[in-house]
């Protein structure tokens, strides 16, 4: 879809020109899973697709709510915005409006808009769709109602204020109560970089990912199968009974401490064999996270490939995170020639795999990988070849 037939659905919605026109993108984990929580860092990356915002002041007093991937729309008065029932999609954005006004009391909402989104991340995949659609929203309206974020120079520091406005409107008006590693992603993308990001602190670094003739390529398993909060629930528990057990030899606050050393001296402490598996995961992940940013920095893109592959091992046997959907897809780009590297990304048991494949490869990756999930799961997988985009950016 191009801007200018953005703009005409925009006029064909609302009659009018759009006046401005914004973009966020989507993302997705390179590398650093389950680690957020136990004190490690995560290495996401914005994507090249995302979700795009239109809009145009009203003199009506409601803000419109359409997007060109849903049929339902939305009129909410000024004076009534709260959490709309049913899952209303207009929360992802009716939210960011609202708690830009709670953070910055400076910034009022007088007036109503007619606002049009579009998508092109696939939604409900892993790929934070829903994180998309935050920060456009917190970008344009920041910028609309002049919070002070938006007009103070330091642009890091604005971008994540961005990101942490999403972050609570999807805990609050999406019932969600996730981390920030999406919305940040989103926030703080660069183009041809990754963000080494700590989410406890926030503290993040721009990688350089020089992909000369290779591509990242994302799977959709479209499998009805997701990692729900009572297996979520789980792996925090296990890793906190981890924590317990090994605090009794050595003091820690976060499993993220330990190096593949220190597991050594401490695992005989840890009597729950579950617990001992997750806890064996969070250390191995968290030493290959940091390698991983290592290698990128050398440019040595085939061992990072490598320890993407160790991470699928991981959560498939210590973390029990994965189920015969992402294995068959994973196990399926392992075998084929050209692939550098294949894991699961996001929480587990559905979303998709990131795998990073020679150019001359993506044709027969495709192929195999398409053909060896269906045999194995009777379901047809879909491919995206991603380029490391910015994030999120006013365009017009
Ligand atoms: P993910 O973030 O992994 O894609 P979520 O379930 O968190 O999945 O978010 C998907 C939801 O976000 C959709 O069901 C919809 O409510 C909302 N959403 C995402 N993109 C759009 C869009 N372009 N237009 C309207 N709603 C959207
Ligand atoms: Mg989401």
């Amino acid at each position: 879809m191009t801007l200018s037939e953005l703009q005409t659905s925009f006029e064909q919605a609302f009659g009018k020109q759009a006046e401005k026109i914004f973009f966020a993108p989507g993302r997705v984990n390179l590398i650093g899973e389950h680690t957020d929580y136990n004190g490690g860092s995560v290495l996401p990356c914005a994507l090249s697709f995302g979700a795009w915002l239109l809009l145009r002041k009203n003199d009506d007093g409601v803000l419109r709510f359409r997007s060109l991937n849903m049929k339902e729309t939305y009129s909410i008065q000024l004076s009534a915005i709260k959490p709309q029932p049913n899952r209303a999609w207009c929360n992802y954005a009716l939210g960011c409006i609202d708690i830009i006004g709670q953070r910055h009391p400076e910034a009022k909402l007088t007036s109503g808009y007619d606002l049009l989104y579009y998508g092109n991340v696939p939604a409900g995949a892993g790929l934070s769709s829903s994180a998309a659609m935050e920060v456009v929203t917190a970008r344009a309206f920041t910028e609309e109602l002049s919070a002070v974020c938006y007009q103070q120079s330091d642009d890091k520091a604005y971008r994540t204020e961005l990101a942490k406005i999403s972050q609570l409107c999807e805990q609050q008006y999406a019932g969600v109560m996730c981390g920030i590693m999406d919305q940040f992603a989103s926030a703080q993308g660069k183009k041809d970089h990754a963000i080494h990001l700590h989410c406890d602190t926030l503290e993040f670094e721009h990688v350089p990912v020089k992909l000369d003739g290779i591509k990242v390529v994302i799977t959709n398993t479209h499998s009805p199968h997701h990692l729900d909060s009572g297996a979520y629930n789980d792996r925090v528990r296990q890793c906190q009974t981890a924590l317990e057990q090994i605090r009794k030899v050595r003091p820690i606050n976060y499993l993220a401490e330990l190096t593949p050393e220190d597991w050594q001296e401490v695992e005989q402490a840890i009597t729950d064999p579950i617990a001992k598996k997750r806890a064996h995961h969070v250390v191995g992940e968290v030493a290959r996270t940091a390698a991983a940013v290592e290698a990128l920095k050398q440019g040595n893109i085939a061992y990072f490939g490598e320890l993407m592959t160790a991470s699928h091992v991981s959560l498939r046997d210590d973390y029990e995170v994965t189920g015969p959907q992402l294995d068959a897809l994973a196990e399926a780009a392992w075998q084929v020639e050209g692939v550098l590297g294949s894991r699961m990304t996001g929480g587990g048991f559905g979303g998709c795999t990131v795998s990073l494949v020679k150019d001359e490869a993506i044709e027969s990756f495709k192929a195999f990988v398409g053909k060896e999930y269906e045999a194995k799961t009777g379901l047809k997988a879909d491919f995206y070849v991603a380029e490391i985009g910015d994030g999120v950016t006013r365009l017009r």
